[in-house]
């Protein structure tokens, strides 16, 4: 099975990611760059965008922008695979945005078409079994997958993070369905931001729960598809007696999930509790603030689900009394001078909003706990800036393959006879990465080996013969690398 980067090594959006077995290409991913970062523009893949697309096929693992966004330019007879609710939602949100953003049409159109797929059911595409596995992210149904073809197996993470509310079950969820794996490609978006997870889901809503309690008047900004912490925030507001408000739309997006997940629809999480969340009513245009509305907040008080928006500004400056704002949102959007910078945002927050918020991505420390539990033989990061600096952190435990955009790794099946294989080592660690076909496929993954970064890393090329060994290469990892640039 051969697994190439297309997009990602060394940028967090945009990730595009191939597995390829005896013609049959499995993609996964295909969505936008992300501003403020490094930017590719259009992608041309054999197999994908262009050329025959008769044993191509698309997995989607989650619905941001930067994994789904761009799957309106892929030709219309791909077939795509997305999770069940997520679809949902992606569906309900484009509905929405439709009539602003010409994209969003036909991304429903796209949609309407799209396979699903559920957690734990595994299915195939040609010689490809492919595993979903749900992991807990901020964004909602999003998923790893595994992926086995040919003898070889890999593991894509997708997007995720192990301290929300659903990452408890994890590692049984690994022990049942994935195993061990021989390859992991992984995401790294947190290297660089060590300061990210500093908070688990439940340790924010205890404090959302005591700012709910001493103020009335709450209105906090967040993303409309961040499930977890919307349902967090609805049950806060419960508690410290709050009117919970959203709109019409934020409101079809909770009942997407409490009324069709069947897997965390039963979860007390994503169950209304007495009150369900209170609509806002509209009147040409804008929300309608009556009277009665007026009296009832004060009496309440509320905790109101907004976006940044002239329809909220108004809604927000037409309720009397003292608000508390929050962000509960990454803090990219807020930081001036940053492509990220989104001025609506930081307008209709004001000076004295609170930022309160914890990363959708794991913090390195649990990942390390994943990889314990998977067992490669190498991990590939994608989906962050600083792969030298995931190297960095793990090249002790694993060997690290860090990638150029457009690389790729072709390993095969340990099972057939005649195979190559290189090995890595340092002191008396030593490690093999897998099986190949050829030498120069064993000296290709060797040359983007991190082992042991800050120590003299050996490596060895092996031939494999009937029932004898013969070494065909060796020296300094290090020296590879030199000689491959
Ligand atoms: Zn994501
Ligand atoms: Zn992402």
């Amino acid at each position: 099975m051969n697994i190439k980067i297309h997009r990602g090594t060394h940028q967090i959006g945009g990730c595009v990611t191939e597995y390829e077995y005896e013609g049959w290409r499995l993609f996964v991913d295909y969505g936008e760059e992300l501003p403020g970062g490094p930017k590719s523009g259009d992608l041309h893949i054999e197999g994908l965008t262009h050329g025959d697309i008769s044993k191509s096929a698309l997995l989607i693992t989650h619905y941001h922008g930067d994994h789904i966004g761009s799957i309106t330019k892929l030709p219309k007879e791909l077939p795509i695979y997305i999770g069940k609710v997520g679809r949902e939602i992606q569906l309900v949100l484009s509905d929405h945005l439709k009539s602003v953003d010409g994209i969003h049409q036909e991304m429903l159109e796209r949609l309407l078409h799209a396979n699903t797929f559920e957690a734990g059911k595994g299915f195939s595409f040609g010689p490809f079994s492919i595993m979903p596995i749900t992991v807990d992210h901020s964004a909602f149904d999003a998923y790893a997958f595994k992926i086995e073809a040919g003898g070889v197996s890999a593991f894509h993470t997708g997007d995720f993070r192990t301290h929300g509310f659903r990452s408890k079950k994890l590692p049984d969820v690994f022990q049942k369905y994935v195993g061990e794996v021989d390859y992991v490609v992984c995401e790294g978006t947190n290297v660089a931001r060590p300061d990210a997870t500093n908070q688990t889901e439940w340790e924010l809503q205890q404090q959302f729960e005591e700012q709910f309690k001493a103020n009335k008047g709450n209105v906090v900004y967040l993303s409309s598809t961040n499930i977890d912490r919307l349902f967090s925030l609805y049950h806060a507001a419960l508690r410290a007696g709050r009117v919970f408000l959203v709109d019409a739309y934020q409101k079809q997006i909770m009942d997407a999930v409490t009324q069709r997940d069947p897997l965390w629809g039963k979860s007390k999480l994503y169950r209304y509790g007495n009150y369900e969340p209170k609509v806002l009513m509209y009147d040409k245009g804008e929300f309608l603030v009556t009277d009665e509305f007026k009296a009832f907040l004060d009496k309440l008080g509320y905790v109101l689900i907004a976006r940044a928006n002239p329809r909220f500004d108004s809604l927000v400056e037409r309720i009397p009394g003292e608000k508390q704002k929050y962000l509960s949102m990454w803090n990219g959007y807020v930081k001036e001078g940053t492509e990220t910078y989104n001025k609506n945002l930081v307008d209709s927050l004001g000076k004295d909003y609170k930022p309160m918020h914890t990363s959708g991505h794991s913090d390195m420390n649990s990942m390390r706990e994943v990889f314990l539990l998977l067992h490669p033989k190498a991990i590939i990061p994608i989906h962050t800036d600083k792969p030298e600096g995931f190297a960095q952190l793990f090249s002790e435990e694993w060997p690290i393959v860090v990638l150029n955009d457009g690389d790729g790794i072709s390993p095969i099946s340990s099972r057939i006879a005649d195979s190559i294989y290189p090995m890595v080592s340092c002191g008396r660690t030593k490690k093999c990465l897998g099986y190949f076909r050829r030498e120069e496929d064993a000296l290709s993954i060797l040359s983007h080996t991190f082992f042991y970064l800050d120590k003299q890393a050996k490596y060895e090329v092996w031939d494999e013969e009937d029932f004898s060994a013969k070494k065909l290469a060796s020296g300094l990892l290090s020296e590879l690398q030199k000689k491959s640039e």
